[in-house]
């Protein structure tokens, strides 16, 4: 048992607000993890509102990726500060992308924090955070070049449902988008030994995880710097042997590494769903050489037709970027020509934002947001009926879904999701007269489809009799 001053480690709390995207919320995990293991009380909270009064450490895992997240994250920081000051809480540590970007702006302009943790320096939590308590000195670690490391995390305190988690497969990235600043603050490319990720997977399937998300910047880079060449079919297909998993889902592929392995490994491997996520970020061949991205719209659609012959009924993510430097009306028309014929399942699209330090903040031609903003809304109503189209295509089918929750207005309506719908990003259907518990199976008849969800009944009569008991109202 360690102690700083009178107080035990055991009594003090230690509470994390985790903001951005999946990977952050991966390294909260870690790192509520490590806490927990040396015997810290922590728990994740979503805001310095939320934090119980008394609690000895706030740790804020931000984001730095477009100002939008800046933004949040220094919010947070600042309410934090603000709790300390009203004596509140104790210690405020901030961690992750913003400190790993901007470190001395922050130590310079908020004197307050008691401590900054770059992206590469998470493993160091633990001392960090004994030190704040400690009343040390500031501790700022964020190297200029960060390196991951990878932890091994006893467990990780999770923080979404208890069926469906992250699995973080390598860190970094490679490549040099002009518009993307990730590289340099997340660093190069690094992969998860694999034993480590299917030791990980077991330990998430023993807790009761039934989904797995493989996450990283760019996942089908996976293996090259370990293994001297790219493994992820082969981790595909060793992570559908861990027992109790039962979907693993593929994000972040970049295109022109998905090979008739990952393809093949996607359509074919038991538990692995054919569900691909593939930032396109756009389709004019002058576009995609000032993001300095590879392929153009005819190779683009060479893979996805190569990818639906392999998998006819796969659901294929991608996103796009509108609005980036010089994207003239004709570039921005090709790419909804493209769209058009692509016909994507789902499709995010972003108005391109200024990074500091990325080669296309150097561009000329810059266009005003209004006309990002017009296009943004021109490719998302384009979307909207290719997707409503391939959702109808599901009405009268059978489908397996993962029930997570009940609709607020109908407590007998679940809401689930299928292969096809991915955690937070995807739709969702709605299953009428279903009273299956959350985090189960059923099998579902779709009736209906929306542009981003779907309607259904449970096939089983089984599972409609507690709903029908319940509200004889539902059963039309
Ligand atoms: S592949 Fe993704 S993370 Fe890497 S530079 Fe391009 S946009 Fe950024």
């Amino acid at each position: 048992m360690g102690t700083i001053g009178r107080m035990t480690i055991e009594t003090a709390s230690v509470s994390l607000i985790s903001l951005g995207c999946s990977k952050n919320e991966v390294d909260s995990e870690e790192m509520l993890g490590i806490l927990d293991h040396e015997g810290y009380l922590v728990n994740h909270t979503a805001s310095p509102a939320t934090v119980a009064h008394g609690t000895k450490v706030v740790i804020i895992n931000t984001c730095s990726f477009i100002e939008s997240a800046r933004k949040e994250s220094i919010d947070t920081i600042k309410a934090a500060i603000e709790r300390k000051r009203l004596g509140e809480i104790d210690k405020v540590i901030v961690t992750g992308c913003l400190p790993q970007r901007y470190r001395d702006d922050l130590v310079a302009e908020l004197p307050e924090v008691d401590a900054f943790l770059g992206t590469g320096n998470t493993h160091k939590i633990s001392s960090v955070v004994l030190d704040a308590l400690a009343n040390r000195p500031p501790v700022v670690e964020a190297e200029a070049k960060p390196h991951h490391k990878w932890l091994n995390v006893p467990t990780r305190i999770r923080k979404g449902t208890p069926w469906s988690a992250y699995l973080k497969i390598s860190e970094g990235c490679d490549h040099a988008c002009t518009f993307c600043s990730i590289p340099s603050f997340r660093g190069k490319h690094v992969s998860k030994p694999e034993d480590m990720i299917l030791t990980e997977a077991r330990m998430l399937a023993e807790q009761g995880v039934l989904e797995l998300n493989l996450i990283a910047q760019d996942s089908t880079q996976y293996g090259h710097d370990l293994y001297g060449e790219f493994r992820l079919a082969k981790l595909l297909k060793s992570l559908s042997k861990v027992d109790g998993i039962q979907w693993i889902r593929l994000f972040y592929c970049y295109p022109s590494r998905v090979n008739d392995e990952i393809i093949d490994a996607l359509a074919n491997t038991p538990k692995v769903l054919p569900y691909i996520d593939m930032p396109l970020q756009h389709a004019d061949s002058d576009v995609l050489r000032r993001m300095r991205r590879p392929m153009n719209a005819e190779t683009y659609l060479a893979l996805v037709d190569k990818f639906r012959a392999a998998s006819p009924q796969a659901s294929i993510r991608t996103t796009f970027i509108v609005g980036f430097p010089g994207e003239t009306e004709g570039e921005f028309e090709n790419l909804l020509t493209f769209v058009k014929q692509a016909r994507f399942d789902r499709v995010g699209a972003f108005t391109y934002s200024v990074e500091d330090g990325t080669p296309s903040a150097t561009l000329e031609n810059r266009v005003d947001p209004a006309t990002q903003t017009m296009r943004r809304n021109r490719l998302m109503e384009l979307q909207q009926g290719i997707s409503l189209e391939r959702n109808q295509a599901w009405v009268g089918e059978e489908l397996e879904a993962l029930v997570e929750g009940r609709a607020p207005r109908d407590f007998t309506m679940a809401v689930a999701r299928t292969f096809r719908d991915a955690p937070e990003v995807d739709g969702q259907v709605y299953v009428r007269t279903c009273m299956a518990r959350p985090g189960s199976f059923v099998k579902v008849r779709v009736t209906e489809a929306r542009p981003y969800d779907l309607i259904a009944t449970p096939v089983n009569a089984a599972d409609m009799r507690l709903a029908m008991k319940l509200n004889p109202a539902t059963t039309s």
